[in-house]
């Protein structure tokens, strides 16, 4: 077991960090934006408008598998056979997925991460490859009750060909039922149930939210009023952004 988990390290952080350090030389430091936030606190709808103003790249977890899936690749089919059986992907494979994405040539000046990490597992090794990429990490934590991502919920759609997210009263597209972007049809999730929700808010709060205070202690996190509108909530975050020199 021990000697898997150094394997696997081997495999997932050195490698990139070896192919990073090799290109680092005509790189400047990375900027990397991560998002963190209960499932509809406005994470995907964020990355989306970010990834736009500062033209990184927007890295979502649902974007990694649907790839790896439809280009069926050796990792894609690993993960496949774990959600046939309705298991959790596990952490190396979810970041095998990851490093892969990010040692690809639009990540060298930085990337926003939507979704991952989801664990504290996750968060530490992803920090070993951070640190190696010499990135300068802001964490934005979109802090929404409960109460409010149920009631919110209801209105959620997303394209089915390329994923963008939208609400039918906070953020509907041009065009009711057509992605803006691609022009996909927009389809209602099978899993944006009150009770599915509800089990996946109980998931955030036991498993990713200790990533907060994790984030704290390093200095990278912000928190978000995510209860105001959606407006009020990209006001906040340009904000904090405005004062980082990265993103000038
Ligand atoms: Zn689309």
């Amino acid at each position: 077991m021990k000697l898997l988990v150094i394997l696997f390290l081997l495999v997932c952080v050195l490698v990139p960090c070896l192919a990073i350090t090799s290109s680092k030389k005509e790189a400047g430091p990375q900027t990397v934006l991560i998002l963190l936030g209960a499932p509809g606190a406005g994470k995907g709808t964020q990355a989306v408008r970010l990834s736009e103003k500062y033209g990184l790249p927007q890295i979502a977890t649902g974007d990694l598998f649907r790839e790896n899936l439809k280009n069926e690749t050796e990792i894609g089919r690993k993960a496949k056979t774990y959600m046939e059986k309705g298991e959790l992907v596990p952490d190396e494979v979810v970041l095998e997925m990851l490093f892969q994405r990010l040692s690809q040539k639009d990540c060298r000046k930085g990337y926003i991460l939507d979704g991952v990490p989801r664990t504290i597992p996750q968060a530490e090794i992803l920090q070993n490859y951070l640190t190696h990429s010499h990135a300068d990490v802001t964490v934005l934590s979109l802090e929404v009750p409960d109460s409010m991502i149920l009631e919110r919920i209801a209105g959620r759609l997303s394209c089915e060909k390329c994923g963008a997210p939208y609400h039918l009263l906070a953020s509907p597209p041009k065009k009711s039922g057509v992605c803006d972007r691609c022009n996909g049809p927009l389809i209602q999730r099978k899993d944006d149930t009150p009770e599915v929700i509800g089990e996946r808010l109980k998931a955030f709060h036991l498993q990713t939210e200790p990533l907060k205070e994790y984030y704290q202690k390093k200095g990278h996190l912000v928190m978000i009023d995510g209860t105001v509108s959606k407006q009020e909530t990209i006001a906040q975050i340009d904000k904090v952004l405005s004062t980082t020199p990265l993103f000038n």
